[in-house]
């Protein structure tokens, strides 16, 4: 395949009247293709269109109607259909907090997904959204299932490190700190977050290995009289300890625009990205529609409904999530936050893929990398989505 005549955002460079060449399923050069190449090569004309990484998504839910929690074939296939017709090609999928067993019924069918040969969307593991969170910041995490990692181990992770790559935890409660070196030590990255912790409390974890902050801004702790005195929180540390990265829910809700930017401002788009946080509510029916957070067979769920673009707490109280695909929130970064197109693209490919430590097969264009694309038009709608050279979604009218 070669992908001729569209910008190429790297997402490091822009590079013009530059030509994609790839080869099974892998990108071999940058340049302009030459006719070996091209007498056999399917050729996918981007004019007038930004050829960027396919995008990559370290925090989702669901979508389309499915929810990871369901562990169903059916519910996870429906959420890479939502995502990838969004642009995304890779993602983790987040469980939310739940008895373990229901866990570890996500767990067996994320394996599954794992190393599929040719994916809907790449699913390289699975993010814990918990049982370690605070009770004090929740968010729409059920209290009767938080657990602490000194009381009730960690085993099920453990035992489970081939599949689970990001892990979010609260860094006040009993044990997080061995917790800590011990998911360091099995290559799992350490996310803090839906915490109530003090400075004190933060930088021990942080000197173990903790290295990214799950959603900043939303459930966590910041700024605060404690103890008479004003002490800053995981959110003030977030922003300027340049050990950790952040992820930003930019769906114009969870964060305005001014959040963003200030994330932006202290983090730069090498240590910011952008995570959709999404439900399955994503590319369903709104304006009131109900919806499961979390396993349908779960009866104890929560349940939020959807009002406009995000969905909120059925008591009004929060917002549940959201239930846009990250190419919206790109969107989002450049009209409303006016981040620069390439660092947008920026946090949203590689950055996402550095944190997760999968850089060196995806998140940029360049040779080695795999063959994973999504094309923009000059509006920033996703036309097409590629997985290792294959057009797995196409919007183009009469195109090719
Ligand atoms: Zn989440």
């Amino acid at each position: 395949m070669i992908i001729k005549n569209g910008i190429v955002l790297s997402p490091f460079e822009v590079l013009r009247e530059t030509d994609v060449i790839i080869k099974d399923g892998i990108i071999v050069s940058l340049g302009n293709a030459d006719i070996r190449y091209e007498d056999d090569a399917k050729i996918v004309d981007a004019s007038g269109c930004y050829v960027c990484p396919g995008l990559v998504d370290m925090h989702t839910h669901g979508g389309g109607g499915g929810d990871f929690m369901d562990a169903t074939e059916d519910s996870f296939s429906r959420a890479l259909k939502f995502h990838v017709s969004n642009g995304t090609t890779s993602l983790v999928a987040s469980s939310v907090t739940a008895p373990i067993d229901q866990i570890l019924d996500m767990l067996k069918v994320v394996r599954k997904f794992k190393d599929a040969k040719e994916p809907i969307c790449r699913i390289l593991g699975a993010h814990l959204e918990g049982p370690f969170l605070s009770e004090e910041r929740k968010g729409a995490h059920k209290s009767e299932y938080l657990l602490t990692p000194e009381a009730d181990g960690y085993g099920f992770i453990t035992d489970n490190s081939d599949v689970i790559l990001n892990v979010t935890l609260s860094p006040e409660l009993p044990g997080v700190i061995e917790l800590t070196k011990e998911l360091v030590r099995l290559g799992i990255v350490v996310s803090a977050g839906h915490d109530d912790s003090k400075k004190s409390e933060i930088m021990p974890v942080i000197d173990a290995g903790l290295t990214n902050l799950t959603h900043i801004f939303c459930a966590m702790s910041t700024v605060a009289m404690r103890d008479g005195i004003r002490s800053v929180g995981l959110t003030e540390i977030g922003l300027i300890d340049d050990r950790l990265s952040v992820e930003l829910i930019a769906d114009n809700h969870h964060l305005p625009p001014e959040l963003v930017k200030l994330a932006y401002r202290c983090k730069g788009p090498r240590k910011a990205c952008v995570v959709s946080d999404s439900l399955r509510a994503g590319g369903m029916p709104s304006d009131g529609a109900i919806y499961i957070l979390g396993a349908t067979n779960d009866i104890n769920a929560q349940r939020f409904k959807v009002v406009g673009d995000v969905a909120i707490l059925l008591d009004e109280s929060r917002y549940a999530g959201s239930i846009q695909p990250i190419s919206r929130m790109v969107k989002n970064l450049v009209n409303d936050c006016k981040i620069p197109l390439l660092d947008a693209i920026c946090m949203a490919s590689y950055t996402p893929a550095k944190i997760i430590q999968r850089e060196d097969a995806i998140g940029s264009i360049s040779p080695g990398k795999l063959a994973d694309f999504c094309i923009l038009d000059s509006n920033l709608n996703v036309v097409k989505t590629i997985i290792s050279g294959e057009i797995v979604f196409n919007n183009q009218k009469g195109g090719n």
